[in-house]
């Protein structure tokens, strides 16, 4: 093969392994790790104190509960 061959291949590889480490990071988070599952936003220290096991920071959750 050549060059280009490779440099595309190599592309390939970098991006499946992107998207594998991506995917994992999905299912791997843990249940309140203080990321909003919503918005990926941190959710505030004061209400991860008050709720610890808390997934959503409170406009998110709220939404979530009013679409249920
Ligand atoms: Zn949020």
């Amino acid at each position: 093969m050549d060059s280009g061959d490779w440099a595309s291949q190599l592309a390939e590889a970098d991006r499946e392994r992107a998207v594998e480490v991506w995917r994992k990071s999905q299912l791997d988070r843990p249940a309140g790790d203080g990321i909003c599952q919503s918005c990926d936003r941190p959710i505030p220290a004061a209400r991860l104190a008050a709720l610890p096991t808390a997934t959503r920071c409170a406009p998110c959750q709220a939404g979530w509960e009013e679409e249920r």
